[in-house]
């Protein structure tokens, strides 16, 4: 590639982005604190819908574009070589990928791999996943390939989405292509050029947010400002993973009382519809899909577990209640309808002022009464039993 690597092509716009970059920068590039000015992102594709790409471009925490841009304080900018977002194309694009192989950028790169690793020795004489040729020879290079050169001098690896990270669906039973997620593939020998084990952030397709900002604590950890953030056993940031769907869940509530959706469109709980949530690790439920709207339970559909290792074939078939919420579902009705009935007894009670003796002087059409007969007997002794500890009488 020797016209590639030259600076004499830092004006032409489709240049290889490593070759402009480092043209461009300058003594007075110093907006940022750390002391890594800038890092390459190298984005990798395998077996992949490009759906991860499009969730992170939706990502508002923070913006990819102030990424690109490096205006968040501690954070180096970024660079981005990506199969589908960068400017330059063809052998160009492929230069950047020569070029971090042989050390020559000016700055670390992470990599970033979308999509399923599919195992090329089952490809016969072909290949799965084609991604440049060797301009010497013309061979065709794939992107396994690709990631066996650059993974070793990646300051550090970071699977996005399900595909990448366990397998996802091109992993599913039958599986004829060998699919498996990077960790896989890489080995847990492996660790980054800064001693990082692969990174992974699930979801199909996973919450944009939780890329940006995994990718961010781990710059801000390259850049020597702070400590590596806590991943779980399964390389997952423990902080965005570590709690259940169904804790977070809108609807945590009715499965509590025991009250469930028959139907799509009802705003009870869905486990009897097929949810998974209260065994499936996912924050979308508190974080929501895009700048904190939207998620599963929001819009009013199920969790099939598509962040969990396990997905798809562990939460299949879709739509039809896990085996096991039959007993907590069950117990639940029981415990939870109980519950719900003593609690509607209460509310009774403190939907009255203590000034009402027996109605509320509302003019609407239901008026509100507080409650009648024994009940009302047994509100006398709850509100002595809950004020007979206060130190005023
Ligand atoms: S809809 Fe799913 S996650 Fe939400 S409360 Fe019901 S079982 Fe839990
Ligand atoms: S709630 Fe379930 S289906 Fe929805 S994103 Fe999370 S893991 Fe996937």
């Amino acid at each position: 590639m020797p016209a590639m690597g030259s600076r004499d092509d830092a004006i032409d716009p489709l240049a290889p982005i490593a070759v402009r970059s480092a043209a461009m920068a300058t003594s007075q590039d110093s907006l940022h604190l750390g002391p890594l000015e800038k890092v390459y992102l190298i984005w990798m594709v395998g077996a992949s819908c490009d759906g991860c790409t499009v969730a992170v471009s939706g990502a508002t925490n923070p913006r990819v574009e102030h990424l690109l841009a490096g205006i968040i304080p501690g954070l180096p900018r970024i660079d981005i070589v990506h199969t589908v977002l960068s400017m330059e194309s063809g052998p160009e694009w492929v230069a950047n990928l020569f070029m971090a192989e042989r050390g020559e950028l000016d700055a670390p790169y992470v990599i970033t791999w979308e999509g399923s690793i599919m195992d090329e020795s089952l490809a016969g004489d072909g290949f799965w996943m084609g991604l440049g040729e060797d301009p010497e020879t013309g061979r065709q290079i794939t992107s396994l390939e690709w990631l066996d050169r650059l993974a070793p001098g990646a300051a550090a690896t970071i699977a996005i989405g399900t595909c990448a990270t366990w397998g996802g669906i091109p992993a599913a039973k039958g599986n004829p292509t060998g699919a498996m997620g990077v960790m896989d593939y890489l080995g847990k020998d492996y660790r980054s050029a800064f001693g990082v084990p692969v990174v992974n952030v699930p979801g199909c397709s996973p919450i944009g947010d939780n890329y940006i900002e995994t990718a961010a604590a781990v710059l801000l950890f390259l850049q020597g400002v702070a400590p590596l953030p806590e991943f779980d056993e399964l390389g997952r940031p423990a902080w965005l993973f570590g709690e259940t769907v169904h804790r977070h869940c809108p609807r945590a509530g009715y499965y509590e009382e025991g009250v469930f959706a028959e139907e799509y469109g009802a705003k009870e709980c869905l486990v009897e519809l097929g949810c998974w949530g209260p065994v499936v690790q996912c924050n979308i439920a508190e974080r929501g899909m895009v700048d904190g709207h939207g998620g599963c339970m929001q819009m009013g559909g199920i969790c099939i577990g598509c962040t969990m290792p396990g997905f798809p074939d562990k939460f299949s078939p879709f739509y039809e209640a896990p085996p096991g919420s039959l007993v907590s579902s069950n117990t639940s009705r029981v415990v939870g309808g109980f519950v719900r009935r003593l609690r509607s007894l209460s509310l009774q009670d403190k939907n009255m002022a203590t000034q009402w003796e027996r109605d509320a002087p509302s003019g609407w059409a239901r008026s509100r009464t507080g409650p009648r007969g024994a009940a009302k007997v047994v509100h006398r002794f709850y509100e002595k039993y809950q004020h007979s500890k206060e130190s005023y009488k």
